[in-house]
């Protein structure tokens, strides 16, 4: 029979992390575990408190899920429609059930989840984000994250040449560029776009407000980089207008409901003709080793969220030299997972 357990987990970040929307220097995740046939998957919800999901919502959630009335994890189509079904929104505590579910498959299958999936592994070049601060802080960011061959700078500020141009005298690495929907004026942004380009920027990450569609459609057309919805791209019905705004999506887990639809997004804006980058939130090995599952199908990577955790539980895919390999052991590929070891927060 499928087992769910939880535990409500604060994850401590290294230093505060600001971007155009806010600041956090920390993040409330939930992590779960399935059981099976005497095998065990892991998975994590990060629900940063921008995106709308809480201890609260998940552990109410959480409570009206029954996965005993499924006898086999490989019904895994069937079970996270039943998932997702429960209540519309609450897409980071859906992921945390849908990487648990990978999880357990891979496992009882024996191969990782990217051979699940079709895919090689893939050595990915990911991005070491710079959060907001001031241009000699980020710059100092900027050489200790030397060893990466992209970095991603959030913008959106009134102040954002002068933090490019303090980066750019310590560094020359290509830059992936996010406003997070900061800039206000499109002739503006389009300014902004032409300028970084001249600074090495690779692309440009949700630029303007997502309910913005008259702009960021023009934005799409005159911008002499590509334009990637985030923040304006959730799950895979998003896709349909896709084109019209962006060239590219941010394929997040804890936003796509988790790996099943996160394939699907991926292998869908490559039929449309869109560029997919894959990113996170502030999360553990757990959801990273998960989401790198899917690198073959990456052109952008920027999966660096469990660099920034002070107490990450568990270990799993790693960077080298700014490179994220997998393990290469079956499902998600952790390592030295300990389940009852994982010490809760309490929920008030
Ligand atoms: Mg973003």
């Amino acid at each position: 029979m499928l087992q769910l357990s939880y535990k409500p987990y604060l994850l401590q970040l290294k230093r505060v992390f600001t971007i155009a929307r806010g600041s956090r220097s920390s993040a409330p995740l939930i992590l779960t575990r399935l059981t099976f046939g005497g095998q065990e998957g892991f998975g994590e919800a990060s629900m940063p408190a921008l995106y709308g999901e809480s201890f609260e919502s998940a552990a109410a959630f959480l409570s009206q899920v029954d996965l005993s009335q499924f006898s086999s994890p490989f019904e895994t189509d069937t079970i996270l429609q039943y998932v997702n079904n429960i209540a519309p929104g609450n897409q980071a505590v859906k992921a945390s059930i849908d990487i648990a579910l990978h999880d357990l498959v891979g496992k009882l299958l024996n191969v990782p989840l990217h051979q699940y999936f079709g895919l090689p592994a893939q050595v990915m070049d990911t991005s070491m984000t710079i959060g907001i601060d001031s241009p000699a802080e980020m710059a100092q960011r900027a050489q200790e994250h030397a060893s990466f061959q992209y970095l991603k700078i959030k913008l959106g500020t009134t102040n954002d040449r002068d933090m490019i141009n303090a980066i750019r005298s310590v560094s020359d690495a290509p830059l992936f560029i996010d406003a997070n929907q900061g800039w206000k004026d499109r002739e503006e942004a389009l300014d902004m776009i032409g300028w970084l380009k001249e600074k090495g920027a690779v692309f440009i990450e949700q630029p303007m407000l997502k309910e913005n569609k008259k702009d960021l459609a023009w934005l799409r057309l005159h911008s002499p980089l590509p334009i990637i919805g985030d923040e304006g791209i959730q799950r895979l019905t998003d896709l349909r207008e896709a084109p019209d705004l962006y060239h590219g999506i941010n394929i997040k887990l804890m936003k796509s409901t988790g790996l099943r639809e996160g394939f699907k997004m991926a292998i869908t804006a490559k039929a449309l003709g869109l560029k997919v980058m894959l990113g996170c939130m502030s999360e553990t090995s757990c959801a990273i080793s998960a989401a790198a599952q899917l690198g073959a199908l990456a052109d952008w990577v920027d999966l660096d969220g469990n660099l920034d955790a002070q107490n990450d539980p568990y270990k799993g895919a790693f960077v080298t030299s700014g490179q994220l390999h997998t393990t290469g052991k079956p499902g998600l590929g952790l390592e030295n997972t300990n389940w009852d070891a994982i010490v809760p927060c309490s929920i008030n």
